[in-house]
């Protein structure tokens, strides 16, 4: 199957995969592994993409960031509480300055499907391939075991993700 094909199975076998138990397996593994980074690219959770917003809870001292998307994304540190706006894609956003990539050593980033060849599959428009493009911190793909490790050809350009969490 190509990624159009793989794309869109893989969204509709993850509407059914959506768990609180998976967010809380995935929130413990990933408390873990953040430990040594002290500037995070995380996500708001849209349909039925893992909720990792609970890692926030169990680093109170870190710094965290939410991404904007406009004509490519962005990111703006967030802190709980922070006030947060309704944006495209049904997710929600937060206010401020758009922070230097540089100074986030670490992002954790929802995928729809990964490959064989550790390469995300996203929604379709390469947002993260676009930014990450020369990213030289740790990426780390979060991901429903289901939709990990699928046989498609991933492109050149495909974020190849350093580590993978699958719940
Ligand atoms: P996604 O990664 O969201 O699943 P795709 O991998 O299909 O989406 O990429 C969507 C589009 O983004 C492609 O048409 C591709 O040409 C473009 N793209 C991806 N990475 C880059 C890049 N580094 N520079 C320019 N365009 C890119
Ligand atoms: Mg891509």
């Amino acid at each position: 199957m190509n990624k159009n094909e793989i794309r869109k199975n893989a969204l509709s076998i993850r509407g059914k995969l959506k768990s609180e138990a998976t967010d809380n397996k995935i929130v413990d593994e990933l408390s873990n592994i953040i430990s040594k980074f002290d500037n995070i690219g995380i996500y708001y959770p849209i349909g039925s993409e893992i909720n990792i917003l609970k890692i926030m809870d169990k680093y109170p001292n870190k710094r965290f960031y939410l991404p904007i998307t406009r004509e490519e994304i962005s990111f703006i540190e967030y802190k709980k509480g922070d006030t947060l706006i309704d944006a495209k894609f049904k997710t929600k956003e937060p206010v401020g300055d758009i922070t230097n990539i540089d100074s986030i050593e670490c992002f954790i980033i929802p995928c729809v499907a990964i490959s064989k060849t550790r390469q995300r599959l996203g929604y379709g428009k390469g947002y993260y391939d676009r930014y990450l493009a020369n990213y030289k911190g740790f990426k780390i793909g979060i991901i429903y075991k289901e939709l990990n490790n699928l046989d498609f050809k991933a492109d050149d350009y495909d974020v190849v993700l350093d580590l993978v969490i699958e719940g």
